[in-house]
């Protein structure tokens, strides 16, 4: 196949994809058939060469027989309506390819076995394929259940006299397996989605095609039959094209494989969602609302003075995160809206879906949803809001800093501001404690180690007379103690901590309130921790070593519903995959039956972490149920630079050690900890976790030497832990935590328990 063909538009192939040719006002992919003739005199003027696909597959393996001035007209699904509209394209002297969902056929609405044996008598100008038996994403289901689908869509059709040559992917979704499995059953080609326009090069058993629905414009046919207005179909190595499918295959597919971790192919420019973390620092972070179109992005040169290499772009649906786009921009002052329209739709796109903007924004997001809802039983589900005339939950946020003042206030505000937003998404009122319309909340600011500190200062300054916020102290070190102490003076009947150095996206509380609310099962509920900013290779380096949980996949874990283990051979020891003590939340009861953070955990412990990964291990093992929930993000400032990053990963990997040999020696199930011991030191040292996975090509050794030697020295650290431990709890002053509310009052009195 010809690289050069691949580059060249003025060989692009246009394959226009329709689904039923009616007039509906609640189908979006929906054609109405005065449209559908105002396409079929534009193809006609466009004086293309109409094939069916089976005719273009052939010419694809024979390029130089190839007519540069093809079109192709496909219908998917197999509708009622489609005979009529094959009459009208064959009237008009085209060819047309339909594709049958055969355990749809006769079915109220769609094509009838009659239909079919119309359609195969009309000839060589028609050609009629198979679309499998029940339209599922066939690179989502058992192996056996997906050569089935293929292999009896195939027979069904030939029983009716059908002489099926194609196949058609089912949502435009494939893999390599699938792909082969077409093969495998003999037929000759294959229609993908992709939204691209076909070309010489394209893959006979992937052809492109681009979706044509009720929004699409004729101005827009227009250009797609100029061979504009759309990319051009990729080869068939970039299969990734749905950001959920590829993270949860991610794992999946390199334990599998046992192999390195992916490599990263950059095309014109763009390199995949999930190889953001390839880029090269300075790298811009950005996020970007569909809804809202694509704009221009403007950047101004990296806080070092130099330009930036590339740009991050967290793409949202509303509040829903879709995934991230990488851009390779090196030395560039601004990346149009077109590159991000362009990216968006190769990488990220609901199947089907073009680049929403305004008005489109409501049919994206159901096509959205309809794309997780076909996820499977670990879909993202959208969190229902709480019931209507239910009173909106108490929540209070605590917030532990250590003499980070302005920090801390950063992150007071950025709190105060989601909470004012939740109220936007519905809150019932005010409430006492809050004087927004969400519902009731506090932030109690928790200053460990309080010596010098001039965060009481600043807090005072920023939030004068504001009762919502409080402050208190706790004199001896240890983060668990502090948060411990928030827990205690927290008076919502839900406790989200955070660290003081992250910054709230807007949504934030709402999502947590809305997870909670629809989710009354739900004890826990974590989200991502995304880096406020990459511009420095240390930071870099630090997203790709603590880039955790699966990605912006919506996902329970509980001991009643584990992940598969191949997946996560460890769980539920495996807490930094679902959340981390940076953002997340407890219903308050469930926490304090918990006893709260392990003191001997922690920061400002010899184990200097793991309190968080703990507690959270010890939520599932009490046989609640933890709900990551994507949409509650927070962003953190990763360290800037390597002396602080070595410093960090040591830390990380000695709170992971003295976690693991607190479950080993003190766990209440440490049986079944050390029945998965042996699996799970497999997994750490593959580089086929995910985790290693995900830190990529040259990471460096060194740092992940530095993680295992703290692994190894965690042990030796928990018990220095709770020696000190015991001797600090039995110190009278150890009960002292100072408190007060900003805005004047005291905190209540309330004694700490330890
Ligand atoms: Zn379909």
């Amino acid at each position: 196949m010809s690289r050069r063909a691949v580059n060249d538009p003025a060989t692009a192939i246009p394959v226009l994809l329709y689904h039923r040719i009616a007039t509906s006002s609640d189908d979006p992919y929906a054609v109405s058939p005065a449209a559908f003739a105002a396409h079929i005199e534009a193809i006609v003027a466009s004086g293309r060469t109409a094939l069916t696909i089976s005719q273009l597959a052939d010419r694809l393996a024979m390029p130089g027989e190839l007519d540069e001035r093809s079109v192709a007209i496909t219908f998917d699904d197999g509708y009622a309506e489609t005979l009529d509209a094959v009459r009208s394209v064959t009237a008009a002297g085209l060819s047309a390819t339909v594709y049958v969902v055969t355990g749809s056929i006769g079915a109220p609405g769609m094509v009838t076995s009659d239909q079919i044996g119309a359609l195969v008598d009309m000839g060589e100008a028609v050609e009629v394929g198979a679309h499998s038996v029940s339209h599922p994403h066939l690179d989502e289901i058992g192996r056996g259940e997906m050569v089935t689908e293929i292999v009896e869509s195939r027979d069904a059709l030939r029983a009716l006299g059908v002489p099926v040559r194609s196949f058609s992917y089912p949502h435009g979704a494939y893999d390599r397996s699938v792909r082969a499995a077409v093969i495998r059953a003999g037929y000759g080609s294959a229609a993908g989605v992709k939204n691209a326009l076909s070309h010489p090069g394209d893959d006979r058993w992937a052809i492109g095609r681009y979706t044509v629905s009720g929004r699409t414009t004729l101005e827009k046919v227009g250009q797609l039959l100029e061979g504009r207005g759309a990319p051009l179909a990729w080869q068939a190595e970039r299969l990734r094209t749905r950001a959920y499918r590829c993270v949860r295959r991610f794992g999946r597919e390199r334990a599998r494989s046992g192999a390195g971790p992916v490599s990263v192919a950059p095309a014109v420019g763009v390199v995949g969602e999930t190889h953001v973390l390839a880029l090269g620092a300075p790298v811009a972070v950005r996020s970007l609302d569909t809804r809202r179109g694509f704009a221009d992005i403007e950047l101004p040169p990296a806080r070092s003075g130099a330009p930036y290499r590339g740009l991050a772009v967290l793409v949202k649906n509303g509040d829903e995160p879709l995934g991230w786009l990488g851009i390779e921009a090196p030395a560039v002052s601004t990346v149009g809206g077109d590159v991000l329209e362009r990216a968006y739709l190769d990488q990220l796109a609901p199947t089907g879906a073009e680049a929403p903007s305004g008005a489109e924004a409501s049919i994206a997001a159901k096509a959205s949803i309809d794309t997780q809802a076909a996820v499977g039983a670990k879909a993202r589900r959208r969190p229902a809001s709480a019931p209507p005339g239910a009173a909106p939950a108490f929540v209070s946020h605590v917030v532990t800093t250590c003499n980070q003042a302005a920090t801390a206030v950063r992150c007071v505000r950025s709190i105060m501001a989601s909470e004012g937003r939740s109220g936007d998404r519905g809150g019932s009122g005010d409430k006492d404690g809050s004087g927004d319309r969400g519902g009731p909340f506090e932030v109690v600011v928790v200053e460990n180690r309080p010596t010098h500190s001039t965060v009481r200062e600043a807090l005072d300054d920023a939030f004068p007379g504001d009762d919502r916020v409080r402050y208190l102290e706790v004199p001896i070190p240890g983060a668990s103690r502090a948060r411990n102490a928030g827990l205690q003076a927290a008076r919502g009947e839900i406790v989200v901590f955070t660290d003081d150095d992250i910054v709230a996206e807007l949504a934030w509380c709402g999502s947590l309130r809305a997870a909670f609310a629809g989710r009354p099962d739900v004890a826990c509920v974590t989200g991502p921790i995304l880096p406020l900013e990459l511009e420095t290779s240390a930071q870099v380096l630090m997203e790709r070593f603590s880039a955790v949980g699966d990605g912006f996949v919506r996902r329970d874990y509980s001991l009643a519903h584990p992940p598969e283990p191949h997946e996560q051979p460890l769980f539920p020891y495996t807490a930094g995959y679902f959340g981390s003590g940076g953002n997340c939340a407890f219903r308050r009861d469930v926490l304090l039956a918990l006893d709260g953070f392990d003191r001997a955990l922690g920061p400002g412990t010899p184990a200097r972490g793991g309190e968080d990964l703990d507690l959270l291990i010890r939520v599932v093992l009490a046989g609640e149920t933890l709900l990551y929930e994507p949409s509650a993000i927070v962003w953190h400032p990763h360290p800037d630079t390597m002396e602080v990053l070595s410093h960090e990963v040591f830390s990380y990997g000695i709170g992971l050690g003295a976690m693991l040999a607190k479950q080993l020696v003190a766990g209440p199930h440490r049986v079944r900890f050390v029945a998965s011991v042996p699996r799970g030191v497999r997994y750490l040292a593959s580089s086929g976790s995910r985790k290693n996975a995900i830190k990529g090509v040259g990471y460096p050794a060194r740092l992940d030497r530095l993680e295992r030697t703290g692994l190894a020295v965690g042990p030796a650290a928990y018990l220095r832990s709770r020696w000190a431990e015991r001797r600090l709890a039995a110190l009278p002053g150890d009960a002292a935590v100072n408190g007060r509310a900003v805005g004047g009052g005291a905190v209540g009195g309330r004694a700490v328990v330890q």
